[in-house]
């Protein structure tokens, strides 16, 4: 019916048209990586938009991040010539905080909750297991949350999980307690966790089938990317969407524009990596069961990688069982071939990558075009070092962590106890932030205070007057709840502030959820974002305890809430209708991705998992080891290795035209050198289709080294009788490859003897990023901030110079030693 010439068509082929133009209630799309899926679902919301079959109000499309949600609004724009207004593509998350804003009154929660992060919900954690003595039963912070986390994927919510509990083991019964006093405090805080904002939102659903059936109603098509990775909470919501609305079957109404809404989702189960985050392959597998009548269409033509790289990754993906073979074919060519290289440490690797950026480049690649993946963060020290060095523009996705900077943190507690005045973390972290003298026994007690008057945390510090304290701590906390009203009144100055709901003033009850209305709640006009935070800064006195102390780092940070605020007036530049809480929200859900910007010249930095969905020219796989791929942690698991497998077929098949896989001989953690041994991955790719080249540093150290130190390393291993050609004879086409293969590895060295030292340093894994505390003044007393390890107080300082150590004790793990100059510390 379309005619040619159609820019909707025109670019897909048979297969891709079809999912377009399918027409009924449910479609799976599975096919491999880089064969369009994303693309299709694009073409098919412009198809239907054009066609008229939808208003654009009534699409709902999911994706992975909000980059992929903003790249995938643009492409509809582009195709239908117009913006289409009204539309929900976003996250999962994103859609969610969407629907609590204007439901969340329904069950007990005002619109201006807050959302707590990871690193919120772990201080909260912290202190309810303190508070309930849990620590005395083995209980860490990280396992109490990681085990909520995966309880609120799976549905359960405290209440059903008491029920189930055996109450005769101690354990349990402490971590139901804990569980319960978490849920409590967050509603408490009228706040929502990363996890409850999906969890939450089916429950609403449930619980209110009238709230469900606005959005049954006006979503007619969902569409949902990356569905293999999708948790069974999340799977849960999909479903109460797509149920026909129930006032149908009331009214006997037996189809309301076929019943349930359209649902389309697109996967690829060889790149699901999210399980350990409760993702469940099982949803894709079993959707023709969930979702009866699904058409299903396969694509198997991949338009994005050389012939080379896709055989390569179809050779990998095949030693995972269970899993329904799909061959992925291309009509660009064979390409070149991969570059394998094989580094003495990880400066040596990362200088070789350094260079062959720097040829690419020269050849006429663009810098953004190129991207350097590893699979922990720890990984970037070494790369960064080398491309500072070598003055290669680069950026590391999610590895700045500027919100999560205690400063920023700070500032963000700031703007967020004005927001929600029952925020009581938020509003503990700054009531003696700057130094108030406001101790720990003042907080508890107009914690208390609040909780016996009923009142908000807020509330309780403005009557502070009446609690019996010392003038001086009455005057700071008086001063300080002036500050946050008058930032309040800034914020809503219609609303009256003086009551504790103040904030709550203007919500409205937002039933704008049917087709067509597309408004959010009404924000009332106040002042912009970045007025309302530097008020605060300014009159908290925040900025100005940071610029007095002579601490350097201090310097930094006040540098960095200057960053913050040029952020918020970003924000309002770009959203001229933009609220406090609108800007909050957002900072809430930016994910690793979200910073990048393909326009800036520079080479992007991630770890594989971000790089799910992206596409570039050229990629360099890194520390392709055993330890790190796969993971240490994951070795071990059940289902890990495979897991680990599909993170590296994630990996080879971002690259389009060049492919680069690394390794080094050595890796320095911690300022210590473990021996790494190549990837047992490595081995599955067929020998002829890499070529490799070796480090110049062991050519002429260590010229005709047999390969049969590394088989001996491993054990007699995988190598599995080949003789001295080792791991790569596993593979197909061993014969010719592992010859020149074999001359190749002759200048290999010896492995045995380094692998024989112990490898505890390993154990020592860190993954935040790293970076260099070189000039980090450090000294016994001191409390500071680990990346992985939390809080810990600083014992003694030996060493010197770039071998200073701290002796820390942290607080959950106990002693630790760390290099200063590498470890990824803050001081607190
Ligand atoms: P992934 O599994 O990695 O998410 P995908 O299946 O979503 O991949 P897309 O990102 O949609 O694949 O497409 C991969 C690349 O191929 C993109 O650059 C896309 O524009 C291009 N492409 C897809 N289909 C076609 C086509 N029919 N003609 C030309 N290019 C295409
Ligand atoms: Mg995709």
């Amino acid at each position: 019916a379309e005619e040619p010439g159609d820019p909707l068509l025109d670019g897909l082929n048979p297969e891709q048209r079809e999912a377009v133009e399918y027409r009924g209630p449910a479609l799976l799309i599975v096919a491999g990586a880089g064969s369009g899926k994303t693309r299709v679902l694009t073409h098919r919301i412009a198809s239907l938009i054009r066609s008229r079959e939808a208003w654009p109000s009534q699409i709902l499309a999911i994706t992975f991040t909000n980059k992929a949600a903003a790249e995938m609004r643009e492409r509809v724009a582009h195709l239908l010539g117009q913006v289409a207004e009204g539309m929900w593509i976003s996250t999962f998350h994103s859609a969610c905080v969407r629907i609590l804003r204007r439901e969340a009154e329904h069950f007990g929660f005002t619109r201006s909750f807050t959302i707590y992060d990871s690193a919120d919900s772990r201080a909260l954690i912290k202190r309810l297991i303190k508070e309930a003595e849990a620590d005395m039963y083995g209980f860490t912070v990280s396992q109490v949350q990681a085990k909520i986390s995966k309880l609120k994927n799976e549905l359960t919510d405290a209440e059903s999980y008491a029920r189930s509990v055996n109450f005769h083991d101690p354990q349990e019964v402490k971590f139901v307690e804990v569980f319960g006093a978490y849920t409590r405090a967050l509603r408490e805080a009228n706040a929502f966790d990363f996890d409850d904002l999906i969890s939450q939102t089916v429950f609403l659903f449930r619980a209110f089938p009238q709230v469900a059936e606005r959005y049954q109603r006006r979503f007619r098509h969902i569409l949902v990317d990356e569905y293999q990775d999708t948790n069974h909470a999340q799977y849960a919501l999909i479903r109460e969407l797509t149920k026909p609305p129930v006032s149908n079957e009331l009214d006997g109404v037996a189809a309301f524009a076929g019943g349930g809404a359209s649902l389309t989702v697109v996967g690829d189960s060889d790149q699901s990596i999210y399980a350990f985050r409760g993702a469940d392959i099982r949803n894709i597998v079993e959707f023709e069961r969930d979702f009866p009548g699904a058409s299903v269409v396969l694509l198997e033509q991949n338009y994005r990688s050389t012939q080379n790289i896709l055989s390569a990754a179809n050779a990998v993906i095949s030693n995972n069982f269970d899993r329904k073979d799909k061959k992925l074919w291309t009509a660009v060519g064979d390409g070149e071939k991969i570059v394998g290289f094989t580094g003495y440490s990880g400066h040596d690797e990362a200088q070789f990558v350094a260079d062959e950026i720097a040829k690419l480049h020269d050849a006429g690649m663009p810098y953004n075009e190129i991207a350097v993946f590893y699979r922990t963060n720890s990984q970037t020290r070494a790369l960064e070092e080398i491309f500072i060095r070598s003055a290669l523009p680069y950026r590391v996705l999610g590895g700045t962590k500027f919100y999560e900077r205690a400063e920023i943190k700070d500032a963000m507690a700031y703007l967020t106890a004005v927001a929600n005045p029952f925020d009581t973390l938020s509003l503990r972290r700054i009531l003696n932030t700057p130094r108030r003298g406001i101790g720990p026994a003042t907080e508890t007690q107009l914690a208390s205070y609040a909780e016996r008057e009923q009142v908000s945390y807020r509330e309780a510090m403005r009557r502070a007057g009446s609690l019996g304290l010392g003038p001086k701590v009455t005057g700071a906390i008086l001063q300080l709840a002036g500050v946050l009203d008058e930032a309040a009144a800034l914020v809503e100055p219609a609303a009256a502030v003086g009551g504790a709901g103040a904030a709550d003033g203007a919500a409205d009850a937002a039933d704008g959820a049917d087709a067509g209305a597309t408004a959010e709640p009404a924000g009332s006009a106040g002042a912009p974002v970045s007025e309302v935070l530097q008020l605060l800064m300014e009159k908290s006195g925040y900025v100005q305890a940071l610029r007095a102390s002579r601490d350097p780092q201090d310097e930094a940070r006040a540098e960095n809430v200057e960053e913050l605020v040029a952020v918020t007036k970003e924000f309002n530049r770009n959203n001229p209708d933009g609220t406090l809480l609108d800007f909050l929200t957002e900072v809430s859900l930016v994910a690793a991705v979200d910073d990048l910007d393909d326009s800036s010249g520079t080479v992007s930095l991630m770890t594989l998992h971000t790089a799910k969905g992206l596409e570039y020219d050229a990629v360099f796989l890194t520390g392709v080891e055993e330890d790190l791929l796969p993971h240490r942690m994951s070795a071990s698991e059940p289902g890990g290795p495979a897991e680990e497998r599909r993170l590296f077929y994630v990996g080879i098949t971002r690259a389009r035209k060049r492919l680069y896989i690394s390794l080094a001989m050595t890796r320095a953690q911690f300022g210590e050198t473990a021996v790494a041994m190549p990837s047992r991955y490595l081995q599955e790719i067929p020998a002829e289709l890499v070529d490799w080249i070796q480090s110049p540093g062991m050519a002429t150290s260590r010229g005709g080294t047999e390969p049969r130190a590394l088989n001996a390393a491993r054990g007699g291993g995988y190598g599995g009788g080949a003789g001295g050609r080792g791991w790569r004879s596993g593979s197909s086409g061993s014969g010719s490859g592992s010859g020149s293969g074999g001359s190749r590895w002759g200048s290999t060295p010896d492995y045995g003897a380094a692998a024989a030292r112990p490898k505890t340093e390993w154990a020592n894994r860190v993954t935040g990023q790293v970076r260099d505390n070189g000039d980090l003044e450090l000294s016994p007393g001191d409390r500071i901030r680990h990346v992985d390890f939390g809080d810990g107080r600083v014992n003694q300082i030996t060493g010197e110079g770039a071998k200073r150590v701290a002796h820390v004790a942290f607080d959950t793990v106990g002693p630790k030693k760390l290099l200063i100059k590498i470890a990824p510390i803050e001081k607190l």
